[in-house]
């Protein structure tokens, strides 16, 4: 048991666990990857925007550039007292893990880091790059994260072709699923106006929920679409309505309501407003309608990466990875639009932030050898 304690992706693993970097402080973590990116001929630079410090680090001036990306922030434990063991000391249970960010994303850092120091040393005259993408503000706001790490990278032309993200996108067991792209989310939050008045005399007054309701139907009634072969038919959900002034002989003179869209490559945020506002238009409706873009979809085609991690899974786990577009946000949203292939692949997300999240040691093991595998199918 102290023998895997002791392999070199675990130890770097537990010596992240031990700083506490709860979004979006890094509390040191990326100067102890810079140390060791160093070693292995990396040229690493901070960009520090606002509190959050994040890293690009590269081997390298070569095209095409293959980086691994994550981030060393973590979320809050919650209450301390609950936890098993203490959040922050990684502590081995039958052959798991247990602490805060053992497998959102400390597992998956520490593989890439100690993937790269081997593959690096059996290949040091690789073809094209390596880089590494690393920020501390993934789990909170991620504004002065990837996103802004990304616009610094474009505005001096500096491109990525290709991009793992060490997010534990497996459900079941390692490699079971690989993220190849993400669908949209897009709210609307609308007010509709109308003139407040008594129950018994409907004709002084206009009432918005009258004015909203056909609206809202026609809204429900529309096909978005079928989805296509990577994603689920676009969904339209109404998550708040509300009017009324608490008088049962009132009708109000305002409406609001909230509703969201995750959507598929078949819209982009813009045709699906227009979509939606021309809805609006065909009624006789006083409506103020604002957006809120939380991402576009992105999808990373069939092609070499794809082809290469697929190949790398499958050698180690017997069976090929199922390629999905579901679960929640990731950082992917911000590298995608700049024309880079990204597929995410790590550890299993069961106990993500959670109380006692915790990863399986021979999982980490695993996925170290799976990203030096990834790097010997596209760099050699
Ligand atoms: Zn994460």
């Amino acid at each position: 048991m102290n023998n895997v304690m002791e392999a070199p992706v675990i130890e770097l693993m537990c010596d992240l666990i031990r700083r506490p970097s709860i979004t979006p402080d890094d509390a040191g973590c990326q100067g102890t990857l810079v140390g060791r990116l160093q070693d292995i001929g990396f040229s690493c630079e901070t960009l520090q925007f606002g509190d959050v410090t994040n890293l690009w680090a590269r081997r390298g001036t070569a095209a095409p550039v293959l980086c691994f990306a994550g981030h060393t922030d973590v979320v809050p434990p919650g209450e301390e007292s609950e936890w098993s063991s203490a959040p922050f000391e990684p502590t081995l249970v039958d052959g798991d893990i247990y602490a805060r960010g053992s497998a959102d994303m400390k597992s998956g850092l520490a593989a890439m880091i100690v993937a790269l120091e081997e593959f690096i040393a059996a290949h040091p005259d690789h073809n094209g790059s390596l880089a590494v993408l690393i920020t501390s503000d993934e789990e909170g706001r991620a504004r002065d994260g990837t996103l802004k790490v990304m616009e610094a990278l474009t505005k001096r032309e500096e491109h990525i072709d290709w991009c793992v993200i060490g997010e534990p996108s497996s459900q079941h067991r390692l490699g079971d699923i690989v993220r190849i792209g993400r669908r949209g989310s897009l709210s609307g939050i609308l007010t509709v106006r109308g003139i407040q008045g008594h129950v018994a005399y409907p004709q002084l007054a206009d009432n918005p929920i009258r004015r909203f309701a056909p609206v809202l139907a026609e809204l429900h009634q529309i096909e978005w679409d079928q989805g296509n072969d990577y994603f689920p038919p676009t969904s339209f959900q109404v998550v708040d309505v509300r009017a009324g002034v608490g008088a049962p002989n009132v009708t109000p003179g305002e409406l609001s309501a909230r509703f969201n869209f995750r959507y598929s490559t078949e819209w982009t945020h813009e045709s699906l407003q227009q979509k939606v506002e021309s809805v609006f238009d065909a009624h006789d409706i006083d409506v103020d309608l604002k957006w809120h873009l939380s991402g576009e979809p992105f999808l990373t085609e069939p092609g070499k990466l794809i082809d290469a991690v697929t190949q790398a899974v499958t050698e180690h786990t017997g069976e090929a990875p199922e390629l999905s577009t579901g679960g929640g946000t990731s950082d992917g949203r911000f590298i995608s639009p700049a024309g880079v292939d990204v597929v995410e692949l790590g550890p299993v997300n069961a106990s993500i932030h959670k109380i006692d999240e915790h990863v399986k040691v021979e999982d980490v093991i695993t996925l170290q050898s799976m990203y030096r595998r990834i790097m010997e199918l596209m760099l050699l």
